[in-house]
């Protein structure tokens, strides 16, 4: 049990949720260490939404807005920390749920589906696997075709940089979430949220309610610029510290 007056309470109690995944076999051992990574990148930004990430939480809905098939990919560990939030914005964008896993077994893409369903998610996609991501190999390819091989707009939180690009050479606008401003997936995507999913998913859904003139948004979103921002909040932050 860890006491709720705990300083690291909420990172904690994270932990113990991605932990139980794996002894459920919902999230892949290697999970915990992307997990780890972002810990690392969240502390380093204060582990709250900055104003950088807060603009590019917009800048996703407005490419969600103008979408004609949103898809959002889920993986283990984002089902584990905000499967209720996924279906929420899944239901207020009209955005398909796929299941789509690094370490793609029949077993764990039936568990994270049943885990959405839990929180109400419907018509989850996945277990087919009936199209192939061109330019991948092996099982990391396989997607739905209803799902990804379909969609223009790509929500992949915590994406591989690889898988990232393959999906733009398909032509596709991608979002990403990730707490590493400098990782190939970040430097790749449309749109870099770099936040936390836990805080990021319901803010590209508050923002979502609110937009007005996503194109205007979209025509102005520069992700390069977006990136650097991240970085050099992160700089200013250590030159300033103890100061
Ligand atoms: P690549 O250059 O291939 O994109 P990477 O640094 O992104 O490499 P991955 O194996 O894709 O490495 O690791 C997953 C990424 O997800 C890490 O960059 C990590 O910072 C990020 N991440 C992990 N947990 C979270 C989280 N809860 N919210 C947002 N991002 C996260
Ligand atoms: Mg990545």
């Amino acid at each position: 049990m860890i006491p709720e007056n705990h300083p690291r309470y909420q990172s904690l109690m994270l932990r113990n949720k991605m932990a139980e995944g794996v002894m459920q076999g919902i999230v892949h051992p290697t999970g915990l260490i992307a997990h780890g990574r972002g810990e690392a990148f969240d502390y380093l930004l204060g582990e709250r939404t900055q104003s950088f990430a807060d603009d590019a939480a917009r800048a996703a809905a407005a490419y969600l807005k103008i979408a004609k098939k949103p898809v959002i990919s889920v993986n283990g560990n984002v089902a584990v920390l905000v499967a209720d939030e996924i279906v929420k914005l899944a239901e207020e964008t009209g955005m398909k749920i796929e299941v789509n896993l690094f370490h793609r077994t029949e077993e764990r893409v039936e568990k994270i589906i049943s885990i959405l369903e839990k929180h109400g998610g419907r018509d989850i996609l996945g277990m087919e696997g009936d199209a192939k991501i061109p330019g991948l190999a092996h099982n990391r390819a396989i997607c739905s075709h209803e799902g990804i091989y379909a969609g223009d707009v790509i929500l992949v939180p915590l994406e591989d940089g690889d898988r990232c690009e393959a999906l733009k050479r398909m032509g596709k606008k991608v979002l990403t979430i990730d707490l590493n401003p400098m990782s190939r997936t970040a430097r790749n995507a449309n749109v870099t949220v770099v936040d936390n999913v836990i805080r990021a998913i319901p803010n590209i859904r508050e923002h979502y309610g609110d937009v007005k003139k996503p194109e205007e948004i979209i025509a102005k979103w520069n992700n390069r610029k977006h990136l650097q921002m991240a970085m050099d909040f992160i700089c200013e932050r250590l030159r300033t510290y103890y100061r």
